[in-house]
């Protein structure tokens, strides 16, 4: 097993495991000791363990699991590596999510080629050296790999990754994994006060199949008195100070400084033998201190589909955030379905006080005419737009029918007989989709054009974006909307792709449509710079007084 890190030395083991109910946050947890670790000068990574059989995590639905989210090497993965990927400056790929499904299939596949030669394939040992292969491999080139196993302990699910890690401690020593078990110490309003029995279940659970935690994160609404911490301790065999409490934080960009306070990165490198300087935190507390005290706030209306689970548009809402850390301001997002507008709410209404207008990426049709009406009331009005992926097609729509004289255009993904299929399948693709795989995924070049609002945005005329969507601008509209002012300033450098899409800046003051996902790749110390532009644009919209009177767009499109 090569676990080597650049200098030679071989790479520690953080493994996140969570006790008592889901959602108790052990991504953030991850991310956060992620950050506080590179604070510290070391070299980290993250993987995520999903306990899950779907091999392929890019066809779930949003509505069950969030987010997919998309690496630049076109991965479709977990959204927790969002969490990792804004957390930290690790570049995350294919090789930092798996799921349970592609761990059968690999050793299935193995056993199809006759590598086992004849021997009975089992969990013990064939999938959980797999597991434990993909662990050791994230590693390479770094000093410390954080992995969080999905999941609550006793899930049967994920035994085998929990087996997995009991045996890498057995192999490697003690002084090159931590587990960490994240739990809930719940409040109870009857007894007035916090519970530790579920934790200590929990820790009882893991013990039984032979992990001993060596640092317990309480996830609690509350201060954790010190007894409280003295009893767990006690009963979970852990040290006094390895109880780190996790208490409720009003930002999540605050976490990393609360464990801190708590002494968690102490703890960890002590636990781990590593000799490391004092965190540079100063980063992290400037994003705190503007996220606290903002000097403006902004409204905006994000039009779109799923927007009942807010988990399914986690990174686009981190960088509408990150867009007003940058402006100094709040960003008070209100999510509008678009079916609504479909059902006959008057857009004018829905939208009269907000700032800006973001349509974001999304599949299938329900919903689409609304976000066009949203579209061309901002166009009209001109509110700032933002438009990703099925944002930036549903603009191209707006503006072939309003502008361009293209009665019935659309995209072929939703009237595949539309006499103007602005948006549509490349020949390739057609040929690429009976073969089941067409996404263009991943990062893409794209090439601005100078003078573009995008340009300004960038500072640069070469940018790398992440694409996850089938359907393209078509080329055979380029002439007839650009004569009509549609501004094609983004392309791949063959020409051959249209990637942004905008209205003149003498016309509209913001008026953008990016065929890629920017919200993949903000960070909240370097907010993207689109979403900077659009809440900045926002602001201004805000203090002008053309946001009083918005005018009526046309009554149908
Ligand atoms: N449904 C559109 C396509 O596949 C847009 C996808 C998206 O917004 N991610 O091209």
């Amino acid at each position: 097993m090569s676990r080597k890190t650049k200098g030679g030395r071989p790479a520690k083991f953080i493994f996140i495991t969570g006790g008592v109910v889901s959602s108790l946050g052990k991504g953030l947890s991850a991310a956060s000791i992620g950050a506080l670790l590179e604070a510290r000068g070391l070299r980290v990574t993250l993987q995520k363990l999903d306990p899950y059989i779907n091999v392929d995590p890019g066809t779930m639905s949003p509505f069950q699991h969030g987010e997919v989210f998309v690496t630049d090497d076109g991965a479709e993965t977990d959204l927790d590596l969002g969490h990792y990927e804004r957390f930290t400056r690790a570049v995350l790929g294919r090789k930092n999510n798996f799921t349970t499904g592609q761990v059968y299939e690999a050793v299935i596949n193995q056993e199809r080629k006759g590598d086992y030669l004849g021997s009975t394939v089992q969990v013990i040992p064939h999938i959980t050296d797999e597991i434990k292969r993909r662990i050791v491999a994230v590693a390479e080139g770094v000093d410390i790999a954080v992995i969080e196993i999905g999941g609550t302990v006793g899930d049967i699910e994920s035994l085998p990754f929990l087996e997995a890690i009991r045996q890498l401690r057995h192999q490697l020593g003690p002084e090159h994994c931590c587990y960490i078990h994240l739990t809930l110490v719940p409040y109870l309003p009857a007894a007035e006060e916090l519970k530790t029995k579920p934790t200590q279940h929990s820790v009882n659970a893991l013990q039984e199949i032979g992990i001993q935690p060596d640092i317990l994160l309480c996830r609690c609404d509350r201060p954790l008195s010190d007894g409280m911490k003295d009893k767990i301790a006690l009963f979970c065999n852990v040290s006094k100070e390895r109880v780190i409490a996790a208490q409720d934080a009003e930002s999540i960009y605050e976490l990393p400084l609360r464990l801190h306070d708590e002494g968690l990165d102490q703890q960890i490198v002590d636990a781990l033998n590593i000799w490391s300087a004092q965190p540079r935190l100063d980063e992290w507390e400037k994003i705190v201190r503007l996220a606290r005290s903002p000097h403006d706030q902004v409204k905006i209306a994000v039009v779109g589909k799923y927007t009942n689970l807010k988990d399914s548009y986690k990174s686009l809402h981190e960088a509408l955030v990150h867009g007003g850390l940058s402006n100094n301001c709040r960003v008070e997002l209100e999510y509008i379905d678009s079916e609504k507008i479909e059902k006959g709410t008057v857009v004018k209404d829905l939208l009269k006080d907000c700032d800006g207008v973001l349509v974001p990426g999304g599949f299938g049709s329900r919903g689409t005419e609304g976000k066009i009406r949203a579209i061309e009331f901002a166009r009209v009005n001109k509110v700032p737009f933002f438009g990703i992926c099925l944002g930036m097609q549903m603009a191209t729509v707006e503006f072939a029918r309003h502008l361009a004289g293209l009665t019935g255009a659309n995209s072929s993904e939703f009237d595949p007989k539309t006499p103007h299929p602005v948006i549509h399948l490349m020949k390739d693709q057609e040929y690429l989709e009976r073969l089941g795989g067409t996404m263009r995924l991943g990062a893409w070049e794209c090439r601005l054009e100078r003078g573009s609002q995008a340009f300004r945005a960038y500072g640069q005329p070469h940018i790398f974006e992440r694409h996850r969507h089938r359907y393209e601008f078509n080329n055979a509209y380029r002439d007839r909307l650009s004569k009509r002012g549609l501004k094609l300033s983004g392309s791949t450098p063959d020409r051959l792709l249209v990637e942004i899409i905008e209205l003149d800046a003498k016309k509209h003051p913001w008026f953008l449509g990016c065929q890629f996902h920017p919200e993949f790749k903000s960070r909240p110390w370097a907010p993207h710079p689109l979403f900077r532009e659009f809440i900045r644009a926002a602001l201004l919209y805000k203090k002008s007084s053309r946001r009083k009177a918005p005018a009526k767009p046309r009554a149908k499109s």
